[in-house]
């Protein structure tokens, strides 16, 4: 069993951090948020009463904050930066979603000082994390990924080895512009369908089983009432945030700028989900952009 210190234990963070504790590792953490360090330490945690005591004889060393700046700030240009406290041969897992640039920047800053620091997002959102079935996206070499996998293991079900330093991001990236693109564009439809007399559940097992087909289809309809069981028919509640998909299109365009890729369609569905957030929807689900294609009463 390892020694593992972890920080940032918001709602990704302390389940992932729950699970590593049920597993028979030792856990040490630390949050900006004394309630969320509490929460953990019922479960099981060490509270440590900063970054650098969490770190302090850490075998594994796991992040899950919010933004590339919080990560920077972390690790090297804070007023103590974690790179100065770690244990020889520790490996820093980034599990945040940040932007690639700031990935490898760290990155390239660990090997300079033989650090090995590694990006792991990931997906599944909080119910994947609670349960331990998300899926990892690795950033590292294949002897970190190695090294990494036993623990990622406890978290995650599918753990990919997406490339070098900062390939984790990208990937998270790519998937997550898809994702919005498949929402918007099953929204699109269904709502033309709707409006044009069709049945929403006909319309979707149609569209399901023909080459219109996609996850949104298959497990996340947008139109309330299609599935018992998703966010939409729930008044869009739970589920993957409007805020966070707004964020994760960020990060795609800024990856487009910085490659000259062209995202046409990552472009609109960011345009869409803007919209979607000023109008006040941030907080729901972000299937409810469907909202943005129906006739307001
Ligand atoms: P969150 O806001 O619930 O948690 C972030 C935590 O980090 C907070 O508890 C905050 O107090 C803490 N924190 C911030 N700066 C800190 C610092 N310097 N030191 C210690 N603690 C600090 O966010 P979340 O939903 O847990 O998401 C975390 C990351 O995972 C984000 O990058 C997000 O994009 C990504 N993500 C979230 C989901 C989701 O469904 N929530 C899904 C996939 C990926």
């Amino acid at each position: 069993m390892a020694n593992i210190g972890f920080i940032g234990l918001g709602n990704m963070g302390g389940p992932m951090a729950a699970n590593l504790i049920k597993a028979g590792h030792s856990v040490s953490v630390f949050d900006l948020s004394k309630a969320a360090v509490a929460t953990l330490v019922t479960a099981g945690a060490t509270a440590a009463q900063s970054a650098k005591e969490a770190v302090t004889g850490a075998q594994f060393v796991i992040s899950m904050l919010p933004a590339g700046a919080h990560v920077e700030g972390l690790y090297l240009s804070g007023d103590d930066p974690l790179f100065d406290h770690l244990a020889e041969d520790a490996l820093v897992i980034d599990s945040s979603t940040i932007d690639a640039k700031t990935a490898q920047k760290v990155a390239a800053v660990a090997a300079q000082r033989d650090i090995n620091f590694i990006d792991a997002p990931v997906s599944g959102g909080v119910g994947g994390a609670v349960a331990g079935t998300l899926s990892f996206m690795v950033g590292a070499s294949e002897q970190q990924f190695a090294n990494a996998k036993p623990i990622l293991d406890v978290m995650g079900k599918n753990i990919f080895h997406a490339g070098v330093q900062g390939s984790g991001q990208i990937a998270k990236a790519c998937n997550n512009m898809l994702l919005a693109i498949l929402m918007t564009g099953t929204s699109e439809a269904l709502n033309m369908g709707v409006k044009n007399g069709l049945d929403p559940k006909v319309l979707s097992e149609i569209m399901r089983l023909s080459s219109g087909g996609n996850w949104a289809l298959e497990l996340y309809n947008p139109f309330p009432g299609v599935m018992p069981n998703a966010p939409a028919s729930n008044d869009y509640q739970g589920g993957f945030q409007t805020d966070l998909m707004f964020k994760d299109l960020g990060l795609a365009m800024e990856l487009s700028q910085l490659s000259a890729s062209p995202t046409p369609m990552g472009s609109q569905a960011r345009a869409l989900f803007n919209m979607h957030k000023v109008k006040g929807n941030g907080g729901l689900d972000f299937s409810s952009v469907i909202q943005q294609y129906q006739d307001q009463d």
